[in-house]
């Protein structure tokens, strides 16, 4: 049984585009066009192209902070248009690649926003809702911030205290672009792990944009691979990390090797 199947019968989430596409104002062409993909509960999917690609558009589309232009986007089932809003944030959980916070905030209360969508009438947290936050806060390793001011804390930092936000929400679709974008070594692998262990115990649906193409092929069940707006190829790491695949996409010759990690073996690309 696939990873995929076994959490399906325990009640995941599935995400899925019909032949979406997006057009900003202004544009002469789509920056996403007829894109179809489906995110299942159990599984990480890296979303991978060079930059300019679609990759930030079609996670928006898949997150419905845009509306598209063609096609659809459903969750379950339904169009995200027939979801509320707050029944929508109880299961979708989204960490966007910029994100300005305007408010000065404490590390802690930044994170407990998470759990708003599950609060209540009287919108006061209860236990549950606590230690949803305290266990958000010790996975992305942030526990010792939870004092500071989320303005005061380096980027890498920010970013974890951004990703414990949306675990505590408890989703069971996470949506990530570009995570790791400013981790060093050390964070980069906590959160794939991190990632890892999501759909694996807990039959999270997983979609991560991400420049390594390494680590997404280590640790991912399917990885996309955008060019143009269009999705160029997808498939499991071995059909899309090959030395054709990656040339095409990036305009660069790549030698790939297969290696051995504790998590199995798979495709590792070095540009040539
Ligand atoms: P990627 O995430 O792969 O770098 P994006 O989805 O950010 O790609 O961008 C896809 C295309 O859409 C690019 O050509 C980019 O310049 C354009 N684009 C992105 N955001 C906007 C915007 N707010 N207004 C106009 N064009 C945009």
């Amino acid at each position: 049984m696939r990873r995929g199947d076994e959490a399906l019968s325990g009640g995941g989430s599935t995400l899925e585009a019909s032949g979406v596409g997006f057009m900003y104002d202004g544009a002469r062409t789509k920056a996403v066009s007829s894109v179809t993909v489906a995110i299942r509960p159990g599984t990480l999917t890296s979303l991978l192209g060079p930059n300019g690609s679609g990759k930030s558009t079609l996670l928006k589309l898949l997150a419905g902070g845009l509306d598209p232009v063609e096609g659809s986007v459903a969750l379950d089932g339904r169009d995200l248009d027939h979801w509320k809003p707050r029944a929508l944030a109880r299961i979708l959980g989204v960490v966007p690649q910029i994100e300005h916070v305007p408010f000065p905030v404490a590390v802690h209360d930044l994170v407990a926003m998470g759990r708003y969508p599950h609060l209540g009438p009287w919108r006061s947290p209860g236990a549950a809702d606590r230690d949803a936050v305290e266990r958000a806060l010790e996975r992305c390793g942030v526990g010792p911030l939870a004092d500071r001011p989320f303005q005061s804390l380096s980027g890498g930092e920010r970013q974890r205290v951004r990703i414990a936000r949306a675990l505590a929400q408890d989703p069971r679709v996470l949506l990530l672009d570009e995570p790791t974008a400013s981790l060093d070594m050390r964070y980069e692998m906590s959160i794939f792990r991190l990632l890892d262990g999501l759909r694996t115990e807990e039959a999270v649906s997983v979609l991560v944009v991400t420049h390594n193409v390494n680590l997404a092929a280590r640790f991912s069940d399917r990885v996309m691979l955008m060019k143009e707006g269009r999705m160029a190829f997808e498939g499991v790491p071995d059909e899309v990390v090959t030395p054709n695949c990656i040339q095409a996409v990036y305009d660069w010759p790549a030698l790939v090797v297969q290696q051995a990690f504790a998590e199995g073996s798979a495709p590792q690309v070095f540009p040539r």
